[in-house]
C-alpha cells in the first residue's frame, strides 16, 4: 500500500544484468518499499523475487558499520582477531602495508579485485587510481568470471565490445534459442517477456539447449540436452548445414564479412601455461573454401555422437533435435535470437564459442537486424556499464582501449592531463592470476571491492589458504561479513545501492543513474569515498617518482619515469605536496562541478557522505569518463539527462539526444557510414595477415574497413572430463532466489527460507547406485577438494545420468573448492560448468 508521507524516486535493481527499473520509497531516512517501475521499458512494472528485496537487503542484522582490523596487543596482527577501528587507523594501516608490498615488488605487488557491481563512477575511480596513480594494471573485475569471453568474442569479431541488438529483439524474433542460459532463473524479467510472447503469438518458438533440464525447459518448445563442451561441435554442424543447404546470405557476407582462423594448439590457461596461452588470440584471414573444408567433419552423425548429453535419450531422437535446430538458422525467413550467458562464457574455449555464435548469425545475415542476432546476456548489473565500458579489466582502458597500445595510452594520458609515459604498458594480472600470485608471493597487497572472490573463484581452497597463511595484506570492502571478509586482514564497511549516487549499464547498453536516497548505516561509506580518501595518503612525488618498475622494458618506464614530478603536478594545477587525490580526482576541472540545486540536494540526502565537499564527485567523474566514449562509438548522454523524470536510461551510443537500439545498422546507428545498410565499423578491427587453416602464409596485413569476421574454430575436448575414479560431470550455477554468493539475499528471510542451502542435484539412478536418496548428505570430491551437500532428486534442475549440479550461493557448501581453475587462454575466464567429481555417502 502507498502512504502519503512516502517519497518515491526512480532507481535500478541492485541484482542482475537485466537492469530492471524500480521505484523506491523513502521515509524518515529509510528505504521503506520498492516496486516495479511501470514506465520502465525493460520490466514494465514487474520485478522478480530478488527485485522486490531491494529494500530488505539494506537492513540485515549484521550490516557492517565500522572498519574492522585484525589486531593483537593493540596493533595490527595477521593472526589477531577483528577489532573495530577508526577510518583513519584503517586507512593508515592499509597505506603502510601498501608501501611495504609496493616497495618490495613494485607495481605488480599490489592489486585491486573489482566488480561488475561497482557503480560506473566507482569503477572509473578504481581504474584511475590503480592505472594512473599507482602505475599498476593489476586491477581486474569479477566480470573476469562472468563476461570476459563475451568481451573477447566481440572484440575479435567486431573490433568493439557489446551486443549489436537489444531486448526489443525478444518480441521481434520468431525463435529464441537459449545456449547455456537458464533465463527463467538468471534473467527472470526478460524470460517473462519471452514466455509472454510465446503464449501470445502462434509460431513463436523457444529452444533450450542445455546440459540439464531446468526451469527454462518448462516453457521451451524444444529441449536439447547436450554433453558439456559439445556446443563447439554443434555450431560447426549448423554452419555446415547452412552452407550445404544454400542458406548463406551471400550479399551480406560478401559486403560485410571476412573469414578468419587461428591456432588450435592453444592449450588451457593453467598455472605454468601462461606463455602457451599468450599467442592464443592471434588470428589471420582465410579464404572461404578453406573455411568450408574445415567444417566438413561436423556431420549430423559425428556431431550427435559428440553432443548427446542424456545417455537415456535414443541417438536417433537426439539427431532429429539437432537437425531441427539447424532448420531454425537455415530458414531464411525466420528471425532468430541466440541468447547465452555463463554456459558459453564460463568455458575453457569461451572466446571460440562466442565467435562461433557470430559465425552462424553472420553467415545467414541474421545479425544487426531487428529481431535477429547473437546476443550475450550479462550476469551482473554493471558488468557492461562498469567492468567493460570503464575498463576495469587488467588489459583495458575506458572505451575498449588497451593498455598495451601506445596510441590508446597516449589518448588516456591526454584526457587525464597526465604526462606522456605515465601509464604502464604491460597488462596486469587477471583475477585468477592474482590469486595464483597471492599464493606464489608475487602479490602481497589486495583490495577487494564489491565482490567475494574467495567464494566465487575456482579451486578456492588454495586462495583462502594463501590469504591467511602467506605474507600478504587483504582488504575487503563489503556490506556484510562475507566469506571473503572472513579471509581478510581489514574489513571496510561499504554503502549500498541507494545510500550513494550511482549508475549501472545493463546488457542492452542501457546506462541508468540513480540518486542517493538514504544515509548508510553507522560509519559505512561508499566505495568511491573509500577510493578517494585512500588516494589522499599518497604524495605524487612518492608514487610517480624514480620508482623502478621491475620487468618492464618500455622506454622511459624501466628507468623510472616522470622525473619532473613536481612539474607534472604543477601542470595539473597543484603544488609540490600534491597527493594522488589532488591530481586524479579533485582536479581543477572536477572541482568546478557543483551539486544539484538545493531542492534536489535535500531530496538526495547526499550531504551525509560528502558533507565537506563543495564539488560533486560522482557527477564530475561520470562526465570525465564520458569524454572517452564520445565520438568513439560509445557516446553517453550528460549526467543530468539520466536524472530527468522522463528518462529510464538510454542505450549508447547516444548521439544528438537519440539512443541506439541496433548497432551497425544504417537505419538506427549514427556511426554507420552514410548510405550503407550495415557497417561493422569497430574502431579496433584493424588489419589482418592472410593464411591457410594452419598458419599465416602472407604476413602483409590487409585492412578490414567495416567488416566482421567469421571465424572457424574446432571442437576440442575439455581439460578435465569424468574418468574411472571421478566419474561424474559437475556443473555449478545460480538460483533465482539468491544473488551470486548470497551475502545480500541470504539476509532476506523470504528468500533464505525459499532456498536455505545449496543442494546436490542428482539423477535418481546415479543416486541409487551410490546408496543415496533425496535428502541424504553426500560427499562430493574432485582432485582439488571435498565438500558435503544434501542430495536433491526431482527438483527444479533435472540432470541427466552422469552429471550433477550444485549452485554456488552458499558458503557452507563451498562448491568452488571442487572446481578447476583452468581458463580460456584468450579471455582468461574460468570454466565453472564442467569438471570431474565423485559422489559418495556423507
Ligand atoms: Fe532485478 Fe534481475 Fe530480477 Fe530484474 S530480473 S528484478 S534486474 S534480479
Amino acid at each position: 500500500a502507498d502512504h502519503g508521507d512516502w517519497t518515491w524516486d526512480k532507481g535500478v535493481c541492485r541484482f542482475c544484468g537485466t537492469g530492471c527499473g524500480i521505484q523506491v520509497a523513502t521515509k524518515g531516512g529509510k528505504v521503506v518499499a520498492v516496486k516495479g517501475d511501470p514506465d520502465h521499458p525493460v520490466n514494465r512494472g514487474l520485478l522478480c523475487a530478488k527485485g522486490y528485496a531491494n529494500a530488505q537487503i539494506l537492513y540485515g542484522d549484521d550490516r557492517l558499520t565500522r572498519p574492522l582490523l585484525r589486531k593483537r596487543n593493540g596493533a595490527f596482527d595477521k593472526r589477531g582477531e577483528f577489532e573495530p577501528v577508526s577510518w583513519d587507523e584503517a586507512l593508515d594501516v592499509m597505506a603502510r602495508e601498501w608501501r611495504r608490498a609496493y616497495g618490495a615488488l613494485g607495481p605488480t605487488g599490489v592489486g585491486i579485485m573489482g566488480s561488475g557491481q561497482y557503480t560506473i563512477m566507482e569503477g572509473y575511480a578504481a581504474v584511475k587510481l590503480a592505472k594512473a596513480g599507482w602505475r599498476t594494471n593489476n586491477i581486474d573485475p569479477n566480470a573476469r568470471h562472468c563476461m570476459a569471453s563475451a568481451v573477447q568474442g566481440f572484440m575479435q569479431t567486431f573490433g568493439i565490445d557489446e551486443p549489436s541488438g537489444c531486448y526489443d529483439d525478444i518480441e521481434l524474433a520468431d525463435t529464441v534459442v537459449l545456449w547455456g542460459a537458464n533465463m527463467a532463473e538468471m534473467h527472470p524479467m526478460l524470460w517473462a517477456r519471452v514466455v509472454d510472447e510465446r503464449l501470445r503469438r502462434p509460431g513463436y518458438q523457444v529452444v533450450n539447449l542445455t546440459t540439464y533440464a531446468n526451469r527454462s525447459s518448462e516453457a521451451a518448445d524444444v529441449e536439447i540436452v547436450i554433453k558439456p563442451q559439445s556446443d563447439l561441435a554443434i555450431w560447426n554442424f549448423i554452419a555446415r548445414e547452412v552452407i550445404r543447404r544454400g542458406a548463406v546470405d551471400e550479399a551480406f557476407v560478401k559486403e560485410h564479412c571476412v573469414f578468419a582462423a587461428g591456432p588450435t594448439d592453444i592449450g588451457y590457461g593453467r598455472r605454468g601455461e601462461e606463455k602457451l596461452a599468450a599467442a592464443a588470440a592471434r588470428h589471420w584471414l582465410v579464404d572461404r573454401a578453406a573455411f568450408e573444408k574445415a567444417l566438413e567433419p561436423y556431420t549430423l552423425e559425428h556431431t550427435a555422437e559428440l553432443a548427446r548429453g542424456d545417455p537415456d535419450e535414443p541417438l536417433e531422437a537426439f539427431q532429429k533435435k539437432l537437425a531441427a535446430l539447424a532448420d531454425v538458422y537455415v530458414d531464411r525467413a525466420r528471425k532468430v535470437v541466440s541468447f547465452w550467458t555463463m554456459g558459453f562464457n564460463q568455458h575453457t574455449r569461451g572466446t571460440w564459442v562466442n565467435e562461433q555464435a557470430y559465425m552462424v548469425h553472420l553467415l545467414t545475415g541474421k545479425q544487426a537486424r531487428p529481431g535477429t542476432g547473437a546476443f550475450s546476456l550479462t550476469g551482473q548489473p554493471s558488468a557492461c556499464g562498469t567492468a567493460r565500458e570503464v575498463g576495469v579489466f587488467s588489459h583495458r582502458l575506458p572505451a575498449d582501449m588497451l593498455v598495451d597500445d601506445a596510441a590508446h595510452r597516449a589518448h588516456a594520458e591526454e584526457l587525464w592531463s597526465l604526462p606522456h609515459g605515465t601509464l604502464n604498458p604491460k597488462p596486469g594480472a587477471h583475477i585468477v592470476q592474482m590469486l595464483r600470485d597471492l599464493e606464489d608471493g608475487k602479490l602481497r597487497w589486495v583490495w577487494v571491492q564489491v565482490t567475494n572472490p574467495f567464494q566465487s573463484s575456482a579451486n578456492a581452497n588454495h586462495w583462502t589458504h594463501a590469504a591467511r597463511e602467506k605474507d600478504c595484506f587483504i582488504v575487503v570492502s563489503d556490506v556484510y561479513p562475507s566469506f571473503s571478509a572472513k579471509c581478510a586482514d581489514l574489513i571496510l564497511p561499504s554503502a549500498m545501492i541507494f545510500e550513494k549516487w550511482g549508475g549501472y549499464g545493463n546488457a542492452e547498453r542501457r546506462t541508468q543513474l540513480w540518486r542517493e536516497l538514504v544515509a548508510p548505516p553507522g560509519e559505512a561509506r561508499s566505495d568511491l569515498w573509500q577510493l578517494m580518501e585512500f588516494s589522499k595518503r599518497f604524495k605524487v612525488a612518492e608514487v610517480w617518482g624514480k620508482q623502478p618498475v621491475p620487468g618492464l622494458e618500455a622506454d622511459g618506464f624501466e628507468k623510472g619515469f616522470l622525473p619532473d614530478v613536481t612539474g607534472a603536478a604543477r601542470a595539473l594545477g597543484h603544488g609540490p605536496d600534491a597527493t594522488l587525490h589532488d591530481v586524479l580526482f579533485a582536479t581543477p576541472a572536477n572541482r568546478k562541478v557543483r551539486w544539484p540545486d538545493p531542492v534536489a540536494r535535500k531530496k538526495a540526502n547526499h550531504t551525509v557522505v560528502h558533507a565537506k565537499l563543495d564539488w560533486f564527485p560522482e557527477k564530475a567523474l561520470f562526465e570525465e569518463y564520458a569524454r572517452f566514449g564520445r565520438g568513439h562509438g560509445h557516446d553517453l548522454a550528460p549526467f543530468d539527462v539520466y536524472h530527468r523524470d522522463d528518462v529510464r536510461g538510454l542505450r549508447w551510443p547516444v548521439v544528438a539526444g537519440k539512443e541506439t537500439p541496433w548497432r551497425f545498422n544504417g537505419e538506427h546507428d549514427p556511426y554507420v557510414r552514410r548510405g550503407a545498410r550495415f557497417d561493422f565499423y569497430g574502431p579496433f578491427a584493424k588489419k589482418l595477415p592472410r593464411g591457410d587453416l594452419e598458419d599465416v602464409t602472407d604476413p602483409a596485413p590487409v585492412p578490414l574497413p567495416g567488416k566482421a569476421k567469421i571465424f572457424f574454430r574446432p571442437w576440442q575436448p575439455p581439460p578435465e572430463a569424468p574418468d574411472a575414479e571421478f566419474d561424474l560431470w559437475l556443473c555449478t550455477g545460480r538460483v533465482l532466489e539468491h544473488w551470486h554468493s548470497g551475502t545480500m539475499t541470504r539476509r532476506v528471510p523470504q528468500l533464505h527460507s525459499a532456498v536455505p542451502e545449496a543442494t546436490l542435484a542428482m539423477h535418481p539412478k546415479d543416486a541409487e547406485a551410490r546408496g543415496l536418496a533425496h535428502g541424504d548428505l553426500a560427499w562430493i570430491a574432485s582432485r582439488r577438494g571435498k565438500i558435503r551437500a544434501r542430495v536433491e532428486i526431482g527438483g527444479r534442475n533435472k540432470v541427466p545420468r552422469g552429471l550433477v549440479y550444485v549452485p554456488w550461493f552458499d558458503e557452507g557448501v563451498l562448491v568452488n573448492a571442487l572446481t578447476l581453475d583452468a581458463t580460456c587462454p584468450i579471455s582468461k575466464q574460468t570454466d565453472f560448468k564442467k569438471c570431474a567429481v565423485k559422489v559418495s555417502r556423507g
